[in-house]
């Protein structure tokens, strides 16, 4: 065994996905089974949605009730929420999206944690939904076929500054609880995410607001900081039904209604392929927090496409030291956001995460973050344009090889996932049957064409064998779980 020397050389592929936290099924039998715990966690469900729904009408200066009743479809994992008489959002104030999403993810965090896993959300309306009151406002347009080769997208990245109405104050449409303003954290997201699909999906990006920091004119403000509505008037002046929808409205923000529908107007104008628009979102309870992305509950054809960037943006935030727990839904939501409803493409909404909670700003405002969550984004875009799937990266069995000594061996190595190259193959040791005599080893791979294979060698005149484990690592940091073989180094 004297002057034994292994050198392997070594290259494998593999993925792999930490497990989802959600309630378990165990936690929702109990609850399901027993009918006054389950009693118990509605009574409260309709509670809190009473009492949010007292708050947001009193903001509006309104001093009312309204009776709430929710019901809970297990097996669907959906939620209906029925509020009495005495409350009918319209088209002004966006059907009120910006408050009864933001509810909907609370109710749905309080049911999880009493052990009810819910996922889609839904309102009636003195028994009926707002497409039956706006039947013709709120009819999804028909929607263009989806092309096999895809050219360009729209990223449409939240809000900005909007005028009120009548004294033409200038706000930003979103709270900012602990400091982080959506509407001008998110273009940076926009910008990092253009950047993703330009370089490796290959598409043109249009985006829905400006990035000029010169001055817009009338609020003396900067233009990347103002809304879409308003950059879309300055391009298209003569397209008001594009921008200014509600000339008539009397609501003090009607020009923030005008915004959300200028966005999928704009993308509609364009003719882009997909539409992806980015937000973060806002609770009432700090609690709440993680990645949602929502499609159009009429548009479940657009589900495939936010399950595949929820599953590629797991994928990627988890890989990241510090994120392996990062809370990201399982899977998408339906709602009926007017930013997904008006583009006759698919349209999806990512809420990157909450900026509402202090754990998720910090994330927010973590550029190791912001790349990991936009490069989630581009993946799963650019796997369902392909009809690819998302699934874990995994490195297939590596069987246990015999080299002569002193001569090397190509062992072909397989995978399943979605790798991004260059991707690097990590070799250490297990065991190793003389000290000394094995070196780890990292191998990267450039060509995606070209079969995965590493070479295995026993470069000493000894026999011996090692204990080997292999990682396969990705450009992302989307590692495959270790997978263990052994290399023996014979004499023929
Ligand atoms: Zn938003």
């Amino acid at each position: 065994m004297k002057g034994l020397k292994f050198a392997p050389v070594v290259v494998a592929c593999g993925l792999f996905f930490a497990s989802p936290v959600l309630a378990s099924g165990a936690q929702v039998e109990k609850v399901a089974e027993d009918p006054g715990a389950y009693a118990e966690v509605v009574a409260l469900l309709e509670r809190e949605a009473a009492s949010q729904l007292t708050r947001h009408l009193q903001q509006t200066g309104e001093l009312r009730q309204v009776s709430v009743s929710i019901r809970i479809d297990m097996k669907n994992r959906s939620m209906m929420v029925s509020f009495g008489p005495g409350y009918l959002p319209g088209p002004e104030g966006s059907y009120d999206e910006l408050f009864l999403i933001p509810m909907a993810s609370s109710l749905r965090f309080y049911a999880e944690k009493s052990g009810l896993d819910v996922n889609d959300i839904d309102f009636l309306f003195d028994g009926k939904t707002l497409e039956e009151y706006y039947p013709e406002d709120l009819a999804v347009p028909p929607q263009v076929q989806v092309r096999s080769t895809q050219t360009s997208a729209l990223v449409s990245a939240s809000h900005g500054y909007i005028s009120l109405h009548p004294g033409r104050e200038w706000e930003f449409q979103r709270p900012a609880p602990l400091g982080v303003q959506e509407d001008t954290l998110s273009p940076a997201y926009g910008d990092e995410l253009q950047g993703l699909i330009e370089q490796r999906s290959g598409l043109t990006v249009h985006r829905a607001r400006s990035r000029s920091t010169e001055l817009h004119p009338e609020s003396g403000k900067p233009w990347e900081h103002m809304s879409s509505r308003y950059h879309l008037k300055a391009l298209f002046p003569e397209r008001t039904d594009m921008w200014n929808e509600f000339p008539n409205s009397p609501a003090s923000a009607r020009e923030k209604d005008e915004d959300i529908r200028a966005r999928p107007n704009y993308a509609n104008h364009l003719g882009v392929d997909v539409m992806l628009s980015l937000h973060t979102n806002g609770s009432e309870s700090a609690s709440v927090r993680g990645t949602e992305v929502y499609y159009h509950q009429e548009k479940p054809q657009d589900k495939p496409l936010a399950d595949s960037i929820l599953c590629a943006m797991q994928e990627i935030i988890r890989a990241q030291p510090g994120y392996q727990d990062f809370p990201i839904r399982e899977s998408s939501s339906a709602a009926r956001h007017g930013e997904n409803r008006i583009g006759t493409m698919p349209s999806i909404i990512v809420e990157t995460a909450y900026h509402s909670n202090p754990d998720d700003v910090a994330a927010l405002q973590d550029p190791v973050f912001r790349a990991a969550s936009m490069k989630g984004v581009e993946k799963g875009y650019r796997l369902w344009a392909a009809g690819k799937t998302c699934e874990p990266l995994a490195l297939h069995p590596i069987p246990d090889v015999d080299v002569l000594v002193q001569s090397s061996r190509d062992v072909g190595l397989g995978y399943t996932g979605n790798p991004q190259y260059p991707l690097a193959v990590e070799l250490s040791l297990t065991s190793c049957s003389e000290a000394g005599a094995c070196t780890p080893t990292t191998t990267t791979f450039d060509d995606p064409v070209k079969p995965l294979a590493i070479t295995l060698a026993c470069n000493g005149p000894g026999s011996g064998v090692v204990r080997l484990t292999a990682v396969l690592r990705d450009a992302d940091g989307v590692a495959t779980a270790p997978v263990e073989f052994a290399q023996a180094c014979v004499r023929g």
